[in-house]
């Protein structure tokens, strides 16, 4: 069998357009214009190209985006306080502060500061708690990603066993709360599973989100089954340079799986794509205005 090829980079462009099409009706109909605001603590150059990539993007979707670049000496008391200001300004719908936060700032803290019904990273606990308890909430990014992937993939996911490797609180945690909320059977598992080789192979769907490069290999993996690759890694090429790679070998998993995500081009352009979604829906939440059908979980 030769995998089909799940298209990230061209779902989340789809997705893009509707959150586009989304945003100009507000504006036509409603002369509202949803607002992101970024929050960059520090210099780190990995965050850094994603708040401007995030900015990039949300802009040409049509709407406004704001982005507080603070130094990484920040106090905390300066941080909250922004937050503060972000929470009671009308003209912002959704809030993210880009982790990871340099260490001297309390990140629960900080996350837990922001207005839930802004809170478009979905990391809340008042979220967690409403996404656990299968009512309406803010989605993570990157589950909601895959969530609409593999709705796409499959139409209806009900009865399918599905594995979740990794066990965070921003993607694998998640993940299983919606596969769950799907009517999928959820294993999830982590660095002490027994016999992980086993368990992946029981699995219709696999999601990978360890951060191991190609450590899930087609042996593993059950004949036609759907691999959603989370992983990012980067590693050495041959000739010089580096490049990214998920966490399946990916030709070995291509030979046995039904469809596979790559890396690049699979489910990180979705994360982007789901950030600008959740900022449309907190912003016609905020209004009393009907969501966009699809674009949350
Ligand atoms: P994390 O380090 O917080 O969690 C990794 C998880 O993997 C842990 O729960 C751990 O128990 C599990 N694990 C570690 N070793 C294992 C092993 N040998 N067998 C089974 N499980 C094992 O990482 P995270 O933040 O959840 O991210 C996971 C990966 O996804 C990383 O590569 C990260 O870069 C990537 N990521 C991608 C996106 C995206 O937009 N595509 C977004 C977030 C994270």
């Amino acid at each position: 069998m030769v995998a089909q090829i799940i298209d990230g980079k061209m779902f989340a462009a789809s997705v893009r357009e509707k959150v586009g099409g989304h945003v100009a009706r507000l504006k036509s109909e409603h002369n509202i214009v949803p607002g992101l605001a970024v929050v960059l603590v520090g210099e780190d150059p990995a965050s850094q190209v994603y708040v401007r990539s995030k900015g990039k993007q949300t802009v040409e979707v049509g709407m406004k985006s704001v982005e507080h670049k603070l130094k990484a000496e920040t106090s905390e008391s300066d941080l909250l306080a922004l937050i503060k200001l972000l929470n009671n300004d009308v003209t912002i719908h959704g809030i993210l502060v880009q982790l990871p936060l340099p260490k001297h700032l309390n990140e629960d803290l900080v996350i837990n500061s922001i207005d839930p019904t802004k809170d478009v990273d979905g990391f809340h606990i008042s979220n967690v708690g409403l996404l656990g308890t299968g009512q309406k909430s803010m989605v993570p990014c990157t589950p909601l990603g895959c969530l609409m992937l593999l709705r796409d993939h499959y139409g209806s996911l009900s009865g399918l066993d599905a594995v979740v490797i990794g066990r965070s609180n921003i993607v694998g945690k998640p993940m299983a709360q919606l596969l769950v909320g799907d009517n999928c059977t959820v294993t999830i598992a982590h660095s002490r599973t027994k016999n992980l080789p086993d368990v992946i192979r029981r699995a219709d769907i696999v999601i990978a989100a360890v951060g191991r490069p190609r450590m899930i290999i087609g042996d593993w993996i059950k004949p036609g089954a759907t691999i959603i690759d989370v992983g990012i890694n980067r590693i050495d090429k041959p000739e010089g340079g580096t490049r990214l790679i998920g966490d399946t070998d990916f030709a070995s998993c291509c030979e046995v799986s039904g469809a596979i995500t790559p890396v690049p081009g699979g489910v990180g352009p979705m994360t982007i794509a789901c950030l600008l979604a959740n900022t449309v829906t907190a912003c016609c939440r905020a209004n009393n205005l009907q969501e966009p059908d699809g674009l949350t979980a």
